[in-house]
This record gives C-alpha cells, sequence and structure tokens, in this order.
C-alpha cells in the first residue's frame, strides 16, 4: 500500500515558504514547460529574477476558478515515493485539522530566512509544532544566496533548533538553502562547502510515512461495533497499528478481559492477519464481553487505562472551559463522559502569552486535567475530540496519562475464591435485575432471596432506590447521574460477589451501555435478568404512583414515559411479569440462579447446595 508522504510547510510570511515550494516542484520536474515559461516571463515583466513561488500563485488562481479542484495541497514526487504538501493557510485550520489527526503530517519543513532568523511567526509555528508529534521536523534556512558568513547561517539554524526543542520537538536535520536558486533544494550546492549534509528533496526521500511503520507498532483496534452473524458474535473495528493474526491473545482494555481470534471475518473471504488501515471482524474464540470504545491490543503491549488524564486542547468554541464542567471525551471510538477538574495552563498561540482571563477562546490552547466517568483505555499523545453537547469544541491529545489505580495497591487476600466458594456450597454471583418502574424487578428479587436464604446459600439483595438514600444520595437523576449511580452499584456488586454472596441487584438501568459497563465492572460472575412487562402493565400497576407523575409532569425523565428503556438485547434470563405470576417467576430466577452458582469442578464439595 503506497499513499503519498504528507509534508506540512512552516515559517514567517516572507521567509521562503512559496518559493521553496515553487522551486521543489521545479526542480523535481512537477511543472510543465509551459508554466514555466509563464513564470519565466511574468517574473521578467515585473522586473524580478524567476520567482518560483509564481508556480503557487498560478495553482492559487485555478483554486480561485474552478472550487472542484482541491489544490490547497500540491504534489511532487521523489523516486517512487508521491509527497503532497499540505497547505497551512492558517494556523487555526491546520492546527484543527494536524489535532484531531485529520492532515497528520508525516514531515515538517521550518522555513527561515538566514539574514532575519527567528521571527515572531516562526516562534510561533515552532510551538504549534510542539503541540503536534510530528515524527520529521526539517529546518531550512533559507536565502544563502543573500547572505555571505555560513556563521550566521549556522546561527539562524541553530536558534531554530534551540527553540524546538524547547517545545519538545526533534529536529531531524537542519538544511542551508537557496530557493531561489536552488543552491541545497533538490541537489547539494557546490556554494556550501562548509555544509556536508544532505539536500533537502534527499531528507525527504528518507521519510518513511508513518502509515509504513505502524505495521510495526503494538496493535490498536478500536472497537466500532459488535454484530451478531448467525451464531457468531463479530467485533468489527479498524486496524490504527500493528498487525492482528488468527490465533492471537487479544486483551479487550478497559475491562481488561483476555480472548483469542478464532477467525477474521472480512470480503470475500476470511482473513489469517491484517494490519493498519484493514477493517476487520473479530470473532474470539471464547466468549468475551465487548462493546463499542473497548481498545484491542496484544497482551505485551496494552494501552493505558485511565480515569484521570492531561490534555492538550485546541479550543474552537467561544465559551471558555470551565472547571467542574461535564463534557464528552471522543478518543478512537470511544465516547465518555468526563469532567474539567483543572485549567492547567491557557495559551494564546498567536501571541504565545498567556490567555487571560475571560478572554475570547476561540483558537485559545489549554492544558486541562479531566476525570473521565468511566475507564478509558488509550495511548500517550491519543488524539482526542471535546464535545459539548453533541458538538466538538476543542481538538486535544493526550499528554499525561494516570494509569488507574497508579497510586493504590490492592492489597492480596489469603483466602482465594475457590475456598470461600467451597465454603459457602456455591460461587459468588451479581443477578442484575433490569426493567421498567413498576415491572416487578424488586419483588422478584425479594422473594429470590427469601428462597434462596431459606436453601442455605449466602444472599443478598441490593434495591437501587435504597441504595440511593446512601452510598448514592450525592448522586441526580441525570443521564450522567444515573451512570454514575450504575457504575456505584456495580463495584458493590463486585464486592459481594468477590465475597462469594449472590448479590440479586434490582435497578430500572435504562441505557444499555450501563448495563454493558456494570457487566464489564463485574466480569464473569454477572447475569442480566429482564424483567419484561410493557408501559400499560406498569403503568396500571403504578406500585409508587410515579407513573401518575410522570405523565402530570411532576417528574422530568422518567423511563417509559419520557425517558427511553433499552431493552435487553441479549439477557441471559426473561422473567415475563405480564405472562406469569409472581411465583413462576421466582421460581424461574432461583433455579437459574442456584445453576449459575453451582460448583461444577468438583461436585464432591457440592453437598450443602440446593
Ligand atoms: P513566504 O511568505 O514564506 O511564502 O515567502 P515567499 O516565498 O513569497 O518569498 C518572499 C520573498 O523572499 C520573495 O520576494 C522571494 O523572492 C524571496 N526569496 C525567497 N527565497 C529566496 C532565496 O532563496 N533567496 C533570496 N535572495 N530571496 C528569496
Amino acid at each position: 500500500m503506497s499513499r503519498d508522504a504528507r509534508v506540512v510547510v512552516l515559517g514567517h510570511v516572507d521567509h521562503g515558504k512559496s518559493t521553496l515550494i515553487g522551486r521543489l516542484l521545479h526542480d523535481t520536474g512537477e511543472l510543465p514547460p509551459a508554466r514555466i515559461a509563464e513564470i519565466v516571463a511574468s517574473s521578467r515583466r515585473r522586473g524580478l529574477q524567476t520567482e518560483w513561488s509564481f508556480a503557487l500563485d498560478a495553482l492559487q488562481d485555478e483554486r480561485d476558478q474552478a472550487v472542484t479542484i482541491d489544490t490547497t495541497r500540491v504534489w511532487f514526487r521523489l523516486g517512487e515515493r508521491r509527497f503532497v504538501i499540505i497547505d497551512a493557510p492558517g494556523h487555526e485550520e491546520f492546527l484543527a485539522n494536524a489535532m484531531t489527526g485529520a492532515s497528520d503530517a508525516d514531515a515538517a519543513i521550518l522555513v527561515v530566512d538566514a539574514d532575519r532568523g527567528v521571527e515572531d511567526q516562526t516562534r510561533r509555528h515552532i510551538y504549534l509544532l510542539g503541540l503536534l508529534s510530528i515524527a520529521h521536523v526539517i529546518v531550512a534556512v533559507n536565502k544563502i544566496d543573500s547572505v555571505a558568513e555560513p556563521e550566521r547561517i549556522l546561527a539562524a539554524g541553530a536558534a531554530a533548533r534551540t527553540a524546538l526543542e524547547a517545545v519538545g520537538v526533534t529536529v531531524t536535520a537542519t538544511v542551508p538553502v537557496s530557493a531561489r536558486d536552488g543552491d541545497n533544494v533538490a541537489t547539494r550546492s557546490a556554494r556550501t562547502p562548509w555544509y556536508d549534509g544532505p539536500a533537502l528533496a534527499e531528507l525527504l526521500a528518507d521519510i518513511v510515512p508513518r502509515h509504513e511503520t505502524a505495521a510495526r507498532e503494538p496493535l490498536r483496534i478500536w472497537v466500532q461495533d459488535v454484530y451478531r452473524r448467525g451464531d457468531e458474535r463479530v467485533v468489527a473495528g479498524i486496524v490504527s497499528a500493528g498487525r492482528i493474526v488468527v490465533g492471537d491473545l487479544l486483551r479487550v482494555s478497559p475491562s481488561g478481559k483476555t480472548a483469542r481470534v478464532a477467525a477474521l471475518r472480512a470480503w470475500p473471504h476470511d482473513a489469517q492477519s491484517a494490519g493498519p488501515g484493514d477493517y476487520v471482524g473479530v470473532v474470539f474464540d471464547s466468549p468475551v464481553y465487548v462493546d463499542r470504545g473497548d481498545l484491542l491490543s496484544h497482551d505485551h503491549d496494552l494501552p493505558v487505562t485511565v480515569r484521570s488524564l492531561q490534555l492538550r486542547a485546541c479550543w474552537f468554541d467561544r465559551e471558555p472551559p470551565h472547571v467542574h464542567e461535564t463534557v464528552r471525551l471522543r478518543a478512537g471510538s470511544a465516547d465518555v463522559s468526563a469532567r474539567i477538574v483543572g485549567i492547567l495552563e491557557a495559551t494564546d498561540p498567536r501571541t504565545l502569552a498567556p490567555a487571560e482571563h475571560g478572554a475570547a477562546s476561540r483558537g485559545m490552547v489549554y492544558s486541562l486535567a479531566l476525570r473521565t466517568a468511566v475507564p478509558l483505555a488509550l495511548d500517550q499523545d491519543e488524539r482526542c475530540a471535546i464535545a459539548r453537547q453533541g458538538l466538538p469544541v476543542a481538538a486535544a491529545h493526550a499528554v499525561k496519562l494516570q494509569p488507574q489505580g497508579a497510586n493504590v495497591f490492592a492489597s492480596s487476600h489469603l483466602v482465594n475464591a475457590t475456598a470461600r466458594a467451597h465454603r459457602n456450597g456455591h460461587r459468588g454471583l451479581v443477578f442484575w435485575l433490569t426493567g421498567l418502574p413498576g415491572a416487578g424487578k424488586t419483588t422478584i428479587a425479594m422473594r429470590v432471596e427469601r428462597e434462596l436464604f431459606r436453601r442455605g446459600y449466602q444472599v443478598y439483595a441490593l434495591d437501587g432506590d435504597t441504595l440511593r438514600t446512601g452510598l448514592t444520595s450525592d448522586v441526580d437523576f441525570s443521564e450522567e447521574g444515573r451512570s454514575e449511580n450504575i457504575r456505584r452499584v456495580a463495584e458493590v456488586g463486585k464486592l459481594l460477589a468477590d465475597a462469594g454472596t449472590v448479590a440479586l441487584i434490582s435497578l430500572v438501568s435504562p441505557a444499555a451501555a450501563d448495563r454493558a459497563r456494570a457487566r464489564a465492572i463485574v466480569g464473569e460472575p454477572f447475569r442480566v435478568a429482564y424483567v419484561a412487562a410493557s408501559v400499560a402493565t406498569c403503568e396500571a400497576r403504578d406500585p409508587k404512583n410515579l407513573y401518575k407523575r410522570a405523565r402530570a409532569g411532576e417528574i422530568v425523565g422518567f423511563t417509559g414515559v419520557d425517558a427511553p428503556y433499552d431493552v435487553p438485547e441479549e439477557p441471559d434470563l426473561v422473567l415475563d411479569t405480564e405472562r406469569y405470576d409472581v411465583e413462576a417467576t421466582v421460581a424461574a430466577a432461583v433455579e437459574y440462579v442456584a445453576d449459575a452458582v453451582r460448583i461444577t469442578a468438583s461436585p464432591a464439595s457440592i453437598s450443602r447446595s440446593v
């Protein structure tokens, strides 16, 4: 797969960007003779030496006349490789594109006038380069024909290099050039005996674009979707880096579960392996819970799972970020709720001055500390977007990741799960009852608790509403609040199940994503029972008069009335309270749970169960 290498050319106005681009096009044979004649003639008419920047003006005219031609880019070829120069008209568009990855550049050329050295705009562009992660940055010290002393040329290059290194950019090479005369552009110049390095074109020819090295990087597949095909669950995503091969052991982050790749579904034939840019449909050899936004990797090169992270964000919105504000953070296919917990720095890249408090925020660069509502897996420098009310307001990248639990050390038990299960005669479990208000979740849970207890099980029923009076009393009923409530309840369920108890949790939990998260938190010992009844039935029952109040407008966002309920697509058990009476649904639930917690490994030890 051979794609263009992307090059961006930056520098202070008049330092010779356009001339250098024009010269590169000419010297690499991209300009047809007629165009060259035109350039020479129009330069002469104006009493100038040949102005190679006119090559771009001609393209500019074309762009003005034919809006369909995408001439914000120009192409040239060096050997086998085609290069595209990405025009960077305004720093805002450039930064936005670059930070979202829309125009990831493989290389940048910073043009510095040999005589004038680093000037204002050069400094701003250096700052921008520091925000990006462009693998190859070349400093082209231009107009060497007009400066007699090599020392001054070297000093201009050294100053640019020092400034770049100060913002964390590694300079690949510094090359003295004359864009006007062509010295060290396509070929090495005889006029610079004090420079023994390659010409600019040679430096460019050495660049290996990221998409070609991506196959050697650690495997990353962002999960886009999970769908069923017959009996199979296919996990769909695009390989963004690395290679995946059938038989590989993959880890799903952030849940941390592992499974082996049984097949790679592709069209028209299944694949044995896949690499960067390929769409894959992964089929695992064992059931593993995977959802959109998860990141697949190999076990030996994991992404970082975080709740706290720092981002550098280029802000497009007029309204600046606010501390305590809740936003959406999008990275790869993940889209999670996050709170801005700190604004560490605000810089105006146009002036490099710290942004004034309350100043307009469009185009500002902020360093933000965020805390996500749920764990998020990503890599250092990951490109992200920040959204408000569904609209992106900033392009960002992750500059500091605080691994989850980095400062928390879980103590390891001296009693293990097997020992607990043997003592209890059964394993621990989270039995999650979801359904509309009034469907019968709590009624069933309480009776199942009584029956299992009677049979000698360690069992405890947790009611979502009861928890709201204590553990989750600080959480509201907004979408965010509900998610947080569910997260905490799931964490409690996990502890109970770890302790060997059967936790019966009744919670409306209307969003499929929240239930999926609960499953991810708890892990294997998690079963969902869908307590099914229609809205009409639940409303007719209305044990707590809540439907009546919701219809009267006293409760806003009531599930079933004016807030949605996602019916579980693949519940482990359906308890239909419309068709069956309580005794029947309770009996079914008891049998199901007893079966799920049975110790299968050594039948001899289950004497105390059922
Ligand atoms: P840009 O604003 O960075 O695109 O700069 P231009 O390419 O338009 O060049 C600005 C001016 O510098 C023009 O008058 C060019 O002729 C001149 N210039 C560009 N490169 C050279 C060079 O190598 N030597 C000399 N002497 N002048 C140059």
